[in-house]
């Protein structure tokens, strides 16, 4: 079958390369290069990611991918450490000394929070999407915790939309988050990056005889179960793994979704300023939600300086000069001087991520176009939170699906 596969991220990737195989696939990416938000700068000397990423040791499908890429050497479990920036002090989260030291939450607080943690596995998501984390915390932990400490993560992560979100969201997050020991949370990264995976896969379809069409934005989709044309090309079947929302843009009607965007700054130092810490969290106003110091995670000997990304996430467009507010907040709190940046560069992506708020699982269930194949951050094996995983189950998903329809109608290529 001739296949259009629209977006060149994992997800899209993916579905490429199980279908390259036995089909003829076209990729259609708008940006120059593959890879989407796993994508990375090409410096000098080494690559890093354009929005910070690590994976979780349940994260099955991906690991099992990077096996059959023949990568699994270049997996590294690196120890996450964290902690707030908390009326201008950094506070270590990370050891239960540290956590024991914070003080801005009681020992009782600090014993409910843990309760809560280890109950986090056993609640039903489902139940838990109609209601606020908001909500759903103040009630089952207090004020006090969710002000000091669910409230930042909220903010970090939501921006403006923190109090709508999700409850399901945040006990997910809680859950997965909590594969630690007394040294932090252990959690995956590839030797030098995540190029490697994207080079590997991008090579692996095309020596299938699959085309990667690069600066090539899909802008008309039409058809219906009886084939379809893309940019006026005709395919027997599509998949898309772009939000709804960009897909209504090429003609569909198809329901929408909310979608958030993040701005992601990414900085290299001459030195080290988050006291050894890998991931902050503020508590504090800034024009940024969190401080992922990316070589107190990663080797700082593979970039030959330090690594720094401010994240910050938005509903509509961020604001024209949040990069040089960031810098400037930035060198304030963290009491560095501008020329100590030795690089710095924005990326920013209006379509970062949907916004699971409350509610968000049966507007999803409602997101369908007959004989489009949807494998975007929105589909279900992204909820309750996108990730690499979910992208990677997604895409192999709409291979299979794609794979049945084929030998329904006994053809292949
Ligand atoms: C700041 C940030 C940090 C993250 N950190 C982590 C992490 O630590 N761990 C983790 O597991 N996940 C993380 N994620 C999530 C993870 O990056 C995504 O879930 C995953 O990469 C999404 O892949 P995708 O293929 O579904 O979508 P995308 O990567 O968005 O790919 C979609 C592609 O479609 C292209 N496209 C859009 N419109 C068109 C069009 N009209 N025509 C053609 N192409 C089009 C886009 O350019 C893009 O390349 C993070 C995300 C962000 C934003």
């Amino acid at each position: 079958m001739r296949i259009a596969i629209i977006g060149g991220g994992v997800s899209g990737l993916v579905s490429a390369y199980k279908l390259s195989r036995d089909h003829k696939i076209t990729i259609y990416e708008k940006s120059a290069e593959i890879g989407g938000l796993l994508s990375s700068y090409h410096r000098e000397n080494y690559s890093i990611e354009k929005y910070y990423h690590h994976f979780f040791s349940g994260d099955t499908s991906f690991l099992n991918l990077l096996d059959e890429l023949n990568l699994s050497h270049k997996i590294l479990w690196l120890m996450g450490s964290t902690g707030t920036l908390f009326n201008g002090t950094l506070y270590p989260l990370t050891t239960p000394f540290e956590i024991l030291c914070y003080p801005h939450l009681s020992m009782i607080d600090k014993f409910r929070l843990a309760l809560f943690t280890k109950k986090t596995k056993t609640f039903d998501l489902l139940k838990l999407d109609g209601i606020s984390a908001e909500k759903f915390l103040t009630e089952q932990l207090g004020d006090k915790i969710f002000q000091s400490f669910f409230r930042p993560l909220l903010n970090s992560k939501f921006g403006q939309n923190a109090g709508k979100v999700s409850a399901a969201w945040v006990v997910s997050r809680v859950a997965i988050r909590s594969d630690r020991g007394p040294g932090g949370e252990r959690l995956g990264y590839l030797d030098r990056g995540f190029s490697s995976f994207i080079r590997k896969i991008s090579e692996r379809i095309t020596g299938q005889g699959g085309e990667i069409r690069t600066n090539t934005p899909v802008t008309s989709i039409s058809g219906g179960e009886n084939g379809w044309q893309v940019n006026g090309e005709k395919y027997d079947a599509v998949i898309a793994t772009i939000a709804p929302g960009l897909l209504r843009e090429t003609g569909l009607d198809i329901p929408d979704i909310p979608y958030q965007g993040a701005a992601c700054l990414t900085m290299g130092l001459v030195r080290p300023v988050t006291q050894g810490i890998y991931w902050i969290n503020l508590y504090d106003d800034a024009p940024f939600g969190a401080v992922i110091a990316h070589t107190c995670f990663a080797p700082r000997d593979w970039y030959g300086e330090d690594i720094v990304y401010l994240a910050s996430y938005y509903t509509g467009a961020p604001s024209p000069d949040l990069k040089e507010k960031m810098i400037k907040d930035f060198c304030i709190k963290f009491s560095i001087r501008e020329d100590e940046i030795t690089w710095s560069q924005m990326s920013d992506d209006p379509y970062a991520g949907p916004l699971y708020l409350a509610g968000y699982h049966e507007k999803m269930k409602k997101v369908s176009v007959p004989g489009l194949v949807l494998a975007g951050m929105f589909s279900e094996e992204n909820y309750p939170e996108r990730s690499i995983e979910g992208s990677v189950r997604a895409g192999l998903r709409a291979a299979g699906e794609i794979s049945a329809m084929a030998d329904k109608k006994g053809v292949n290529l």
